[in-house]
Order: structure tokens, then C-alpha cells, then sequence
């Protein structure tokens, strides 16, 4: 390592990145980080929507857990239940950037514009153009770069289609004519906020009903605890599988793993969402798109029905709420020989046990790691099992660092 390297840089201020920095800070494991803090839900989300996942699974991770999703609301006098109290947008990003201010203290608010290998370590280059080199970048850039376009949308100008990830405020739909294209809670939760901001609102998906999440019951009996116990992601064995054994799902082959990356938990709005949906708009299901026009301003889509027959709808703006999908070719910093060193299972790279790519000391965390580790690294939930994992790999065997003797004191509770 020269002198001049820094044993970590973390490229990436969401869930992910920020608990990763928290537990390397405790480790005074020597690291920079940088990114907006919690950029993807204040900026790529809708005001007004609610978290899906639980209370209790929708912290970030320190070391002690000292400073929870649970124990923000309490100081801070807001409403929080473990199960069955919706967690708003607003709450979620006040806590994220407590959590920042508090334990992250020394986040840079810069963006990484390019990263390139240099002999055995890392270059990169900051917003503001200083140059650095790394021993170990861990890539936390989450779902920002990864918004998917199905390609019969794709193409077509922002003024008249859009992916939901460029919608915060939905005022400006006011009097408008909206096709919201998915079936998932991005979808259901951008159609019923711009119904009720004023807009015309129709919503289009393949899938031939809403599969809105069930209630949560706050006491189960014993029984019904066995048959699909509580987890992170939900009930059911499942997920509870997902939670508990993201190692085992590594060692699964990988067409396994894909297919339950891609399966298990599809689209799913929020239970709290149902009574704002059905009916108050209508709802186009069971239908693809087959064409795509642009007539006088508006956008013409041309619906097919699984049942048979097309129908035609005409709208001033689509939106895709179509999902994101982990493509390292869409990472706009990624100079293009580390990229092409990358080796990659659709699109998305392949990682070691260690959250390592093909190319020694590159990390990926939180959904580009989900095809290795499984869904829960889609979720914030899968934050306390990455940092506290990856940051004792950092800290024990990749690096060999002199401690930070300004950093947090060494925690007991990571070990
Ligand atoms: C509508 C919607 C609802 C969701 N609801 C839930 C939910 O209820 N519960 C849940 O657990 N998950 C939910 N998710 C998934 C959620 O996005 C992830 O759980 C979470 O954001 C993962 O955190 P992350 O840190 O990996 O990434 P992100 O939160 O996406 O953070 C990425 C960070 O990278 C930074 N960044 C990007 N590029 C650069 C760069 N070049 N240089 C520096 N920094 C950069 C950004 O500034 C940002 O700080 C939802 C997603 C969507 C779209």
C-alpha cells in the first residue's frame, strides 16, 4: 500500500453505504465515503408514500444498534411500532440523515465521477476534481443508475415518459391524464398519490390482479408463528430463509439463486395501500403494451388484453414504474477497462463470499450483491448482515492499515 492509499473509500451515502461506514468507523478501520446522504429516498421517491417493509425492518445498522429506526422516533416524539404502524417517507429520510449526522459525521456530499484501477488498488476522482487512491472501494450506490425502461418505452422524450425514479412531486399532474405502467408498490403508490393530487390516473400491468401484502397481526398464536414465522421481508419460511442464511443462498447454484432473485417477493404493494387504490381508479390488468405513439403531444398506447382484444389509451405523460435492474454497464463511473474486467451473470457482477467481484478489493453491497446473497440485499434490512460481515472482512484479513486514532473507540458488539 503507498502511503498516500487509503485502505477504504465508500462510494454511496443510502442504507447501505452510511451503516457500512458506522461499523468501519468503530473498527477505526481508516476510510472516506461519499454521496448525498439517503439521495434515492428524498430525491427518487414520491412524498406522501410510505415504507413497505416494517418498523423493526427498517433500520440502518450501527455496532450496538444504539441508534434504531425505533429509538429515532422515540427521542424525537414520533409514532413507531415494531409491526403495523407505516413508516412515512419523510420519517425514514429524517432518520437516515440523523443517523449520518451522528455516527457518520465525516460523509463527503461530492459524487465519485470516475473510478479506475491503478496497479493493485483504486483511483478515483471526486466532483470537485481531487484525485485519490484506494486499497478497497466498496461500491453502495444502490438503485441510483439502475432504473428500468422496458425497451417499448424506452426512447421516447422525458416530457412524456418517464421512470417513476424522477418523480418526487407529483403536483405538477394536476389536470393530467397519467398511465402508471407496473404492478408492484412503486407503481401503486405513484397511481394513488397522483389520483389524489388531481390527475387522471390509469394504471397498466401484465399481472392479472394487485397482489397487495396482507395486514400484519401484531400477536400471532404459536401455531400460526410456525407455519410462516415473522422476518425482515415478511412472513413465511421463505423469506425467512432469505434473512437468516444469505450464506447458504451463496452456495446455491446460480441458476437457483437468480431464479428466487427474480421470483420470491415480486411485485407487492403496501397493505396500507388498498383501500387508497381499488376503485378509485381504473385499472387496466392482464394487459402488455403492443404499441407505443406519439400523437399531438400525448402518448398513444396501444393495450394488449391476455383475455384477447386491444383497446387503445391515449395520455399526456407515462410513467414506468417498472423497477430497477443492477447493470454495471449503466454505472456512469466505471472507467471502461475495469468495467470490461468484471465478470458478470446478467448484467450484474458475480461476487465471492466476501461481497468481492472478479477484481481483487472491489465490493458491491446492497441490490448489486442480490443475485449472490439473495433478496434480503434488495431491502434496507439486509444492511446489519452486509456491514457487520463485510466490514470484519475489511478490518481482519484485506487490509493491513495503521488505526485511525481520530475514530470512534473499537465496539464491542462488532467482533
Ligand atoms: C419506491 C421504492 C420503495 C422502496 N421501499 C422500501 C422499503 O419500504 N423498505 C426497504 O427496505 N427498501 C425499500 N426499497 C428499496 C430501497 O431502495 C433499498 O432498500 C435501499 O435504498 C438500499 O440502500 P442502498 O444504500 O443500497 O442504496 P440507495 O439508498 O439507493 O443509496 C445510494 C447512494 O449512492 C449515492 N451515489 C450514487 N452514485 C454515486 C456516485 N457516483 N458518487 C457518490 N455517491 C453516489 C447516492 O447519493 C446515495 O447516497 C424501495 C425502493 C423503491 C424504489
Amino acid at each position: 500500500m503507498h502511503d498516500s492509499e487509503l485502505p477504504v473509500v465508500i462510494i454511496g451515502a443510502g442504507p447501505y453505504g452510511l451503516s457500512i461506514a458506522a461499523h468501519l468507523r468503530a473498527l477505526r478501520v481508516p476510510f472516506r465515503i461519499f454521496g448525498e446522504p439517503m439521495q434515492s429516498w428524498r430525491e427518487h421517491m414520491p412524498r406522501g408514500m410510505s415504507l413497505k417493509s416494517e418498523g423493526f425492518a427498517s433500520s440502518l445498522s450501527d455496532p450496538d444498534d444504539s441508534f434504531t429506526l425505533g429509538r429515532f422516533c422515540e427521542s424525537a416524539g414520533l409514532p413507531y411500532k415494531d409491526v403495523g404502524e407505516p413508516v412515512p417517507l419523510e420519517r425514514f429520510v429524517s432518520y437516515g440523515t440523523e443517523f449520518q449526522r451522528r455516527l457518520v459525521p465525516q460523509l463527503e456530499r461530492q459524487r465519485i465521477e470516475r473510478l479506475d484501477r491503478r496497479g493493485s488498488g483504486y483511483t478515483l476522482m471526486t466532483s470537485t476534481g481531487e484525485e485519490l487512491s484506494a486499497r478497497c472501494v466498496v461500491i453502495a450506490t444502490g438503485i441510483s443508475h439502475f432504473g428500468y425502461v422496458p425497451p417499448e418505452l424506452d426512447g421516447h422524450p422525458p416530457e412524456l415518459v418517464t421512470h417513476s425514479a424522477a418523480h418526487t412531486n407529483l403536483e405538477r399532474f394536476r389536470g393530467k391524464t397519467v398511465a402508471v405502467i407496473g404492478a408492484g408498490s412503486s407503481a401503486v403508490d405513484i397511481a394513488a398519490l397522483l389520483s389524489e393530487a388531481g390527475a387522471t390516473v390509469h394504471l397498466v400491468a401484465r399481472r392479472s390482479a394487485i397482489d397487495f401484502h396482507e395486514p400484519p397481526v401484531e400477536h400471532r398464536s404459536l401455531r400460526a408463528r410456525l407455519l410462516a414465522p415473522r422476518s425482515g421481508l415478511g412472513t413465511g419460511w421463505r423469506s425467512r430463509l432469505c434473512t437468516d442464511a444469505p450464506l447458504l443462498f451463496h452456495l446455491m447454484p446460480e441458476s437457483f439463486r437468480l431464479r428466487v432473485v427474480k421470483r420470491h417477493l415480486g411485485p407487492a404493494p403496501g397493505w396500507f395501500m388498498k383501500g387508497r387504490v381499488v376503485g378509485r381508479f381504473p385499472m387496466h390488468l392482464g394487459t402488455s403494451i403492443g404499441g407505443v405513439e406519439v400523437r399531438n403531444g400525448t402518448v398513444c398506447l396501444t393495450l394488449h388484453r391476455k383475455s384477447g382484444g386491444s383497446t387503445t389509451l391515449e395520455a399526456d405523460h407515462v410513467i414506468a414504474a417498472t423497477g430497477y435492474k443492477p447493470a454495471i454497464k449503466r454505472l456512469p463511473f466505471l472507467a471502461d477497462e475495469l468495467r470490461d474486467r468484471i465478470l458478470t451473470t446478467d448484467e450484474a457482477p458475480i461476487l465471492n463470499r466476501k461481497f468481492e467481484c472478479s477484481v481483487p478489493g472491489l465490493y458491491w453491497v446492497g441490490l448489486a450483491s442480490a443475485n449472490s446473497f439473495g433478496p434480503l440485499t434488495r431491502f434496507a434490512y439486509g444492511a446489519g448482515f452486509t456491514a457487520r460481515r463485510l466490514t470484519r472482512i475489511l478490518a481482519g484479513g484485506a487490509l493491513r492499515f495503521e488505526a485511525d486514532p481520530a475514530a470512534a473507540p473499537q465496539s464491542s458488539a462488532v467482533g
